[in-house]
Parts: C-alpha cells; sequence; structure tokens
C-alpha cells in the first residue's frame, strides 16, 4: 500500500503538466525497432556472434565517420582507453596528464594500464583541459596528454597538439562524449594518434548494452589493437602480445549499423535543442557551460549534455524534479576526491575549478528526440523555481 498523499505532494502533482525525463532511450528505439530487430534476426539466422563480419563492417563504417583509416571495436570505453594506452606502451612508471572533471574510467583506465594520472585543472567557463596548465605538470615520466571533450565539446586539440610535440608526448583523445564534433577538417578521436569512444546505451551512439571503439590512423597500432582485445591473437591459439577478452558483440555492432547513418539527424536535433535551452535562459541567472565556440556554426560541440552552473544546485535541482524535470549531475565528485584515489594525496583545494563546478554544474533533460514543449517546461519551471528564491 502507497503511503497517503501529503497536502503538498497533492499540489506538485495535480499542478503537473508533463515529466520531462533526462534521457529517454524508449522513444528512440521505438523509432528504429523495425530496424533493430531486422538487423539481430539476421545475427540470428547466421548463428555467428563473435568478430563477424557485422563487427568489421561497424569498424570500417564507424571509422569513415571520425574521418580516420581504421577503427578497432571493443568491449567498453573504458577498454578503448586501457587499450589504447597499452598499445601506446604507456604503462608502469610512466605519467598520463589528464583531467579531474570527468567520468571515473578516464581516470582509471591509467592506473589499470599501470601508469599514475597526473590531474591539472580544467578551465573556468569551458571545463576543459587548461592548456596554461598542462605544461607545468610535465615532468620527465610524462608519456601522454589525454583530454575529454566535456559534454560533447572539443578541446583546444590545437594548443594541445602543439604542446605535445613540442615535448614529445602522445595524444590520447577520450571522445566517449563526443562522436562526431569537429573543428574544421577534423573530428573528435584524431587529432591525436589514438581516438576513444564509448557506446554505452546514453552515449550519443548508444548500442544496447556496452561497447567501445578507438579509431587511428596508424596501421600497426590498429594491427595490435585488433590483437590485444582479442587475447593477443593474430593466428588462432598463437598470441603475441598479453591481450585480453574486449570485443564488441556482432549483435551490438548490428544495432550500432542501423544507428550510426542517424548519427547526423540525431547531433542536428541535440543541437538545436540546446540553441533552444541557449536562447530561452538568456536573462535568468544561470551560465551555460561548455558553449560551443559559435553558437551560429556549433560544428565542435555534439552536446551529449546541456549542462548549467547555478547557485544553490541540490535545492534547485530537487524542485525541478517536484515538477517533473529529471535532471543529472556530471560529475558530483571530482576525481580526485574519490575514496579510490586518495592514495594520490591530491586533497580538496587542489583543483579549485573542477571543485568549484562539481557544487554547481546541472545538467538539463537533452535527447534527439526531445520535443519543444518539453524543453519549453523545463525552463519554464527553472524561471519559476529560481524566481520564487531570489
Ligand atoms: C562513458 C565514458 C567513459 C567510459 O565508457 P564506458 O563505455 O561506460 O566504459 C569514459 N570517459 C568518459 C568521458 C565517458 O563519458
Amino acid at each position: 500500500m502507497s503511503p497517503p498523499l501529503t497536502d503538498a505532494t497533492k499540489t506538485a502533482a495535480t499542478n503537473r503538466r508533463i515529466v520531462v525525463p533526462f534521457v529517454d532511450l524508449k522513444t528512440q528505439s521505438d523509432l528504429i525497432a523495425d530496424e533493430i530487430e531486422g538487423a539481430i534476426a539476421d545475427v540470428f539466422r547466421a548463428g555467428r556472434f563473435i568478430l563477424t563480419e557485422e563487427v568489421t563492417a561497424f569498424e570500417a563504417e564507424f571509422a569513415n565517420y571520425c574521418g580516420a583509416k581504421h577503427a578497432i571495436s571493443v568491449n567498453s570505453g573504458f577498454d578503448a582507453l586501457v587499450l589504447a594506452l597499452r598499445v601506446a606502451g604507456i604503462g608502469p612508471g610512466d605519467e598520463v596528464i589528464t583531467v579531474p572533471n570527468s567520468f571515473f574510467a578516464t581516470a582509471a583506465a591509467v592506473s589499470h594500464a599501470g601508469a599514475t594520472p597526473v590531474f591539472v585543472d580544467c578551465e573556468p567557463g569551458t571545463l576543459s583541459i587548461d592548456v596554461n596548465h598542462v605544461e607545468s605538470a610535465i615532468t620527465p615520466r610524462t608519456r601522454a596528454i589525454l583530454p575529454v571533450h566535456l559534454f560533447g565539446r572539443l578541446a583546444d586539440m590545437r594548443s594541445l597538439c602543439a604542446l605535445a610535440e613540442k615535448h614529445g608526448l602522445r595524444i590520447i583523445e577520450d571522445a566517449a562524449q563526443a562522436h562526431g564534433a569537429e573543428d574544421l577538417e577534423r573530428s573528435a578521436g584524431t587529432f591525436g594518434e589514438l581516438g576513444c569512444f564509448s557506446f554505452y546505451p546514453t552515449k550519443n551512439l548508444g548500442a544496447y548494452g556496452d561497447g567501445g571503439a578507438i579509431v587511428t590512423d596508424d596501421g600497426k597500432l590498429a594491427d595490435d589493437l585488433g590483437s590485444l582485445r582479442n587475447y593477443g591473437e593474430r593466428e588462432k591459439y598463437h598470441h603475441h602480445l598479453l591481450g585480453v577478452n574486449s570485443r564488441l558483440d556482432a549483435l551490438q555492432a548490428a544495432i550500432l549499423r542501423v544507428k550510426l547513418p542517424r548519427m547526423f539527424a540525431w547531433t542536428e536535433a541535440r543541437r538545436r535543442v540546446a540553441a533552444r535551452y541557449a536562447e530561452k535562459l538568456e536573462g535568468l541567472p544561470v551560465t551555460v557551460m561548455a558553449p560551443p565556440r559559435r553558437w551560429e556554426d556549433p560544428c565542435d560541440h555534439v552536446f551529449h549534455l546541456f549542462v548549467v552552473e547555478l547557485d544553490d544546485r541540490d535545492e534547485v535541482r530537487s524542485a525541478l524534479a517536484a515538477e517533473g524535470v529529471q535532471t543529472g549531475v556530471h560529475y558530483p565528485v571530482p576525481i580526485h576526491l574519490q575514496p579510490a584515489y586518495h592514495f594520490l594525496g591530491k586533497g580538496r583545494g587542489s583543483f579549485p575549478v573542477a571543485e568549484r563546478s562539481a557544487d554547481r554544474l546541472l545538467s538539463l533533460p537533452l535527447f534527439p528526440e526531445i520535443t519543444d514543449e518539453q524543453v519549453d517546461y523545463v525552463v519554464d519551471v527553472l524561471a519559476n523555481i529560481l524566481a520564487a528564491r531570489s
């Protein structure tokens, strides 16, 4: 039996006009259900499930989408990062410069490759790695820079590539949130030697389960990655590398092949939603974080997330939830303050921009199928909440 409604919950419930989920995967999968079911049925009928031609075909199509020569599919975005680091020869004793304001996987991959993540703070506003801090973090042990295209916005790749070249470092991109973000002639994942993607269901290109990929133009790295993700085999039962089992399922490859051609339309839809939010939020006491370089041509941003910064985030978030607006927080605890990383000895105060933003960021509902009505409702509810608090 559910508890009786209090007067307060009754009022909220009866005034509620619509519910806006933070992400709605079902609407999208319903729209493409026939094609997905056909693709899945084909895999079943073929009766082969591991490293099939579906997987090879998806890899070629995804490489082409990114403008890379090769794509090697793996089991997750995390595995993409670990294997990219390993194939680049990064391991124990090495340092990798990255950011504390990302999903935990970014730093955990460095650690699981056997190396040490060295954090530098992000830049206020863009929340991308602060290039001005990178140089002073370089030591004789530094081997690579691992930038994150946070929320789908390209980091400052030109400056980072110039720095990497000057110091003889590799660049490995965490492009898990940035499928298709572009800067003139290059696309996320192809600025450095290796670019890592996730196909976690809520990512811009999401499987119906886990998946990931690494893109590269280097044929030797591609070869070794293809082998590393399959127990280091080149020939059946002959293992020349100490590889792992990290293969993308044929079923997931078949699903991703149905979704990939729709990415252009879905990315455009995300950009339209973001522009609508940005316009409607003008005048409210919130700041749009990690905006594209130019709103008129937001090619460098694929809006995995639409994130604002505001005061009293947690209270505003609860008030939104009470009106049916679901939101997210990316991410509430910077990586250096996670218990798993206490051993690095980087306490509170180490990275002030990342720490301050962790307490103030709020991700608004965004998915390609969100309606204008839903977006306007989110902004109206937010405006009312903020007005009542001022
Ligand atoms: C999702 C994500 C990952 C990890 O991807 P999984 O497929 O979940 O392992 C890594 N880095 C970033 C920035 C991500 O958003």
